[in-house]
């Protein structure tokens, strides 16, 4: 029987498994991550308000991987030996007939000073010791902002700082308390976010002026200190600082030897393959595929990889040719906390709807949709 590993165990790994097991594949599939709970990470942007607590966002895998007959192994990838074939981890050697690579990205953190900043991406308990500074200030200035891959422009995460940037101002309002708060947010780009294209760009900016929100737009990022930010033009105070680096690959790749793209992620074509290496696919934030220059890193584009992925895997254990491409699609609800701002991006349409609850209602139900699956 073929052997199937899956490196992760977050969207596009539990995805791969879930569309391999729909496919009817028999094979063995053995999951290898150092973690064996999915973390819903798009629900932190709600820690602050109090909407959902971190323990409920840590979802136990134990039940999925026994009805869909995974074997996990609690290990941590350092490295691949035989183009692929053997999976060298912390606790052991593992072969394997495919290999699919789902073990997400890393952040970039060499601005200097980066230790003064929460980075939000670095998990829950970053969004939970968020919302224990911002209920403990009694006021000063906040500072939000996001950074790039200066080799890989489109390996940035900019929607949940704009999340987090618009609760913490409606947050703030409904507390009675936003007054002694001035928040500002920073971008090396004049038009922040601009995958998701011109007219979001606009109504983004345009919430921020609505709700007196600074914006220090167009300026390289030097450092961060305990009290400030300087960028190349200037620099401004700031009590607390957010942000959220650009995104590389996984150290492990230095001991891996698979091809990389200019900013350090596994090279991968429409059907999720590693050029040259047989049997080797990957999906999510640690490939760079190709596709339109606003292809997003996104929870929703991990899953569209990893069907593709599944669906091909199944077409070569039966004998097939692997024929499915990855979708490329960009969908984000950009949560305000009372409202949300719909986007919506494919090779054909480029859609934004302004704010409105039941977009805000929509990203809630779409959290308990999704979470029902593994839980
Ligand atoms: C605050 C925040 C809000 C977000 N909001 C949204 C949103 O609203 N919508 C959306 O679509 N996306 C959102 N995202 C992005 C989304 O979370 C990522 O794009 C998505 O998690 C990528 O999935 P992945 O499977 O590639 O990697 P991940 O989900 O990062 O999973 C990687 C897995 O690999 C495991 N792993 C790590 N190191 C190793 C190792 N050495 N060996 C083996 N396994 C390893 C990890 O434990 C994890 O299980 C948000 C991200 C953040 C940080």
């Amino acid at each position: 029987m073929a052997n199937i590993i899956v490196l992760g165990s977050g969207f596009g790994a539990l995805t791969t498994v879930r569309e391999l097991r729909r496919q009817n594949v028999e094979a063995d599939i053995t999951v290898i991550s150092p973690r064996d709970h999915l973390h819903y990470l798009p629900s932190t942007i709600w820690l602050p308000a109090g909407l959902r607590r971190g323990d409920k966002l840590k979802i136990p895998l134990a039940d999925f991987f026994d009805s869909h007959r995974v074997h996990f192994i609690k290990a941590s990838v350092v490295g691949l030996e035989d183009g692929g074939r053997t999976v060298v981890t912390d606790q052991g050697h593992y072969r394997n007939d495919h290999l699919v690579i789902a073990a997400g990205g890393r952040f970039i953190k060499k601005l200097p000073g980066i230790e003064n900043a929460l980075i939000p991406c670095d998990g829950i308990a970053v969004g939970e010791d968020y919302a224990r500074r911002l209920e403990s200030m009694d006021g000063g200035t906040i500072a939000f902002g996001f950074g790039s891959n200066p080799n890989e422009q489109s390996a940035v995460r900019g929607g949940p700082m704009f999340e987090f940037l618009f609760i913490t101002d409606t947050l703030l309002r409904k507390q009675g308390r936003r007054d002694k708060f001035k928040l500002v947010f920073f971008n090396p780009s004049q038009k922040p976010g601009q995958r998701l294209g011109d007219k979001a760009v606009e109504k983004l900016l345009e919430e921020m002026k609505k709700r007196s929100i600074e914006t220090h737009l167009g300026h390289k990022m030097v450092r961060f200190e305990s009290d400030k930010v300087v960028t190349e033009g200037g620099e401004f105070a700031a009590d607390l600082i957010l942000f959220m680096p650009g995104l590389t690959g996984p150290a492990w790749l230095a001991a891996a030897d698979l091809p990389l793209s200019p900013g350090g992620m596994i090279q991968a074509d429409e059907k999720c393959r590693v050029p040259g290496r047989d049997g080797v696919w990957v999906v999510g934030d640690a490939g760079s595929y190709p596709g339109p220059d606003w292809l997003p890193k996104q929870a929703h584009q991990a899953d569209l990889q990893a069907l593709a992925t599944a669906r091909n895997i199944a077409a070569v254990l039966r004998g097939k040719t692997p024929d499915h491409n990855f979708k490329p699609e960009l969908i984000c609800i950009v949560d305000t906390l009372d409202k949300g701002i719909l986007i919506y991006r494919s090779a054909k349409r480029n859609i934004m709807l302004p704010g409105s609850r039941l977009f805000h209602w929509m990203k809630r139900a779409f959290e308990n949709h999704y979470l029902r699956a593994f839980r």
